[in-house]
């Protein structure tokens, strides 16, 4: 089933999530629905959050194509600053300059509660700290000027008027 993602600001986004506990198979079917909403909508990483569910739980996609989940991720080290165009599917049409670290260090479980511990720069460690803002209640926009988050948010208000209205 095709989940619809939830467009910011809506409280969802801005609360921070919950650790997963339950490893059941209704978490299979959350990943797996999660995956085909952010395939659909041409994302690069999708969090719980963003379809309505308040977990801390992600997709996060590699620069060849692949996605892997992330789930109860933490932040282990940061480093280095590199400055990116950054966009969200919950807030289409939205491309602004955020800064982040160069590179981190991240400890997170897949579905079968086996935990992994991975370095990464680049593309990657961007997408893992837009994933993870997410699971703790944080959107891109935060990391912008109160004057751009007013304009984004009166433009995302539009367009949640203009898809309820079709
Ligand atoms: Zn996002």
């Amino acid at each position: 089933m095709a989940l619809d993602i939830v467009l910011w600001p809506d409280p969802v986004l801005n609360t921070p999530t919950q650790p997963v506990t339950d490893f059941g198979p209704s978490l299979t079917t959350l990943l797996d629905d999660m995956l085909e909403a952010c395939k659909k909508a041409e994302g690069i990483g999708i969090a719980a959050n963003q379809v309505g569910v308040p977990l801390r739980l992600a997709w996060v996609g590699r620069e060849d194509g692949s996605f892997f989940e992330i789930i109860n991720p933490q932040i282990l080290e940061r480093s280095g600053n590199v400055v990116y165009d950054e966009g969200c599917l919950s807030v289409p049409g939205e491309w602004e300059k955020v800064k982040r670290f160069e590179k981190v260090k991240v400890r997170y479980q897949d579905r079968t509660q086996a935990w992994h511990e991975v370095e990464a720069e680049g593309k990657l460690a961007h997408v893992f700290q837009h994933e993870i803002d997410h699971l703790d209640g944080k959107v891109f926009v935060h990391h912008l000027s109160q004057l751009k988050r007013d304009l984004i948010r009166r433009k995302m208000e539009k367009e949640k008027r203009y898809r309820r209205e079709e």
